[in-house]
């Protein structure tokens, strides 16, 4: 906490510098300079049609419309995509909104997450958005919610009422990046309910949102969530995609 006051404090008498390069701004650029923007890694084209996933890093490219990533994910978890990479500039990104509490960051990575689509026009199925939460002593410990403040953004600018308190973590779990893929799905069972139930999820289509998709454990404990409470199906949007294999950041 006086570390972030100490900052903000620093921040108001230095000149901008971008966040994740350190240069100086221009005067038109957000938090982070147009040359880190320009550096941040999409994902390559083609990308599964269903997990948004570069299909060339899954080995299946040009054979199949399914890659390994997705085949076991839960039918009802219709579509993944993710802006980034999870490396250099969004990696940079989402520990500086996350840890390093660059709250105003998000407004950047919100704008980027929006302007994806999910195929086939299906975001005009999308009923409403909601952040993965976070747990109480998370929330205590870090003072906001990364997914929330996204998911603020992308609400907004796909015209779509945002679900804050809907959907609930109940449990605290282990932080998930220090855990084998097969561990994550174990750590995060029964982790999320839908705290109270409301019309917009009545079989609907809605959209979640994170900062990171690593494994999609976490993702499909509240697809369960979801779908047990009236949902028809659940798409996600994050920042960034992550390789389990990877060095990653994860709630
Ligand atoms: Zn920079
Ligand atoms: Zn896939």
């Amino acid at each position: 906490m006086a570390n972030r006051w100490i900052r903000s404090w620093l921040d108001r008498l230095l000149p901008a510098v971008c966040l994740v390069c350190g240069d100086p701004l221009g005067s038109a650029e957000g938090r982070v300079c147009g040359l880190c923007w320009a550096r941040a890694r999409r994902p390559r084209h083609p990308l599964c049609p269903r997990c948004g996933i570069a299909l060339q890093d899954t080995g299946t490219a040009g054979s199949s419309l399914t890659c390994g990533e997705c085949r076991e994910w839960l039918p009802y978890l219709r579509r993944a995509r993710a802006s980034f990479i999870m490396s250099g500039t969004a990696a940079a990104m989402v520990h500086a909104l996350k840890y390093g509490g660059w709250k105003e960051l998000a407004r950047e990575m919100g704008a980027e997450m929006a302007a994806q689509s999910l195929g086939k026009g299906l975001e005009g199925e999308i009923a409403a958005v909601l952040p993965v939460p976070l747990s109480r002593t998370r929330l205590r410990e870090r003072g906001f919610n990364q997914a929330e403040l996204l998911a603020a953004v992308v609400a907004e600018r796909w015209n779509r009422p945002l679900l804050r308190d809907v959907l609930v973590r109940h449990l605290h779990t282990r932080r998930q990046a220090r855990l084998a893929p097969r561990e994550r799905l174990a750590n995060v069972s029964g982790a999320f309910a839908v705290r109270r139930s409301t019309d917009l999820l009545a079989d609907a289509h809605v959209l979640l949102v994170d900062d990171v998709l690593t494994t999609a454990a976490t993702v499909q404990e509240c697809v369960r969530a979801l779908c047990g409470a009236g949902a028809r199906a659940v798409s996600v949007v994050t920042f960034a995609r992550a390789r389990p294999e990877l060095p990653r950041a994860d709630r």
